[in-house]
């Protein structure tokens, strides 16, 4: 599979990635799955993906915050909705170091500041943070038709769609020309609708 057919994120985002494809509607039975169902399930995403970068095994993690995150999270992928996000970084402050790349040039590393609230979502914070000076974060979305989290590889970040196809494993064939078409009508439908009164006003 070459770079552009792949759906995973470089880097670290590829973290945050799966923390939001941890809630996910799977295709043989279409009803929506959480892998957090428990606190047990969350520390162990946190210890798999934060406890080896010298993060707190003992640390503290609320999950109604956790599922909170992943939610609202969510709802901003592809928009530019910022407002949701400083909400969070009050409640869960990211900090700037410094460290060197192997050419001793310095490069600028985000990290969670304090030890306050939970520390799961700190982590996850201060990876999408990481992405936003990147420049990356804009092309995490959702598909629209499946709500599976994928990375836009596509020079013009115009990818709406995930990969999975009728052929493939999943078997869902989103973006197909027909599902296309009747995105293509709810969104016109939509904007028509945003133009006129509702029937009771
Ligand atoms: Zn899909």
């Amino acid at each position: 599979m070459s770079k552009e057919d792949s759906q995973e994120a470089p880097g670290t985002l590829e973290i945050v990635r799966t923390f939001l494809n941890t809630w996910r509607i799977p295709n043989d039975t279409r009803e929506p799955i959480d892998e957090f169902a428990s606190l047990e399930a969350m520390q162990h995403f946190y210890a798999t993906h934060f406890e080896a970068s010298g993060a707190d095994s003992a640390a503290s993690i609320i999950p109604e915050l956790v599922r909170q995150l992943r939610a609202d999270l969510r709802s901003i992928l592809g928009t530019g909705d910022i407002l949701r996000l400083n909400k969070w970084l009050v409640r869960q402050p990211v900090e700037v170091v410094l460290t060197p790349d192997s050419d001793e040039i310095p490069l600028l590393k985000y990290r969670p500041a304090g030890k306050e609230g939970c520390r799961l979502c700190a982590e996850v914070l201060a990876l999408v943070v990481e992405a936003i000076a990147h420049s990356t974060w804009t092309r995490v979305k959702a598909c629209p038709d499946c709500q599976w989290v994928f990375y836009d590889h596509t020079k013009n970040k115009n990818k709406i769609w995930c990969l999975m196809t009728a052929s493939g494993p999943q078997g869902r064939s989103c973006g197909s020309i027909s599902k296309v078409r009747n995105f293509r009508k709810r969104q016109k439908a939509r904007a028509a609708r945003a133009l006129n009164l509702p029937d009771n006003f």
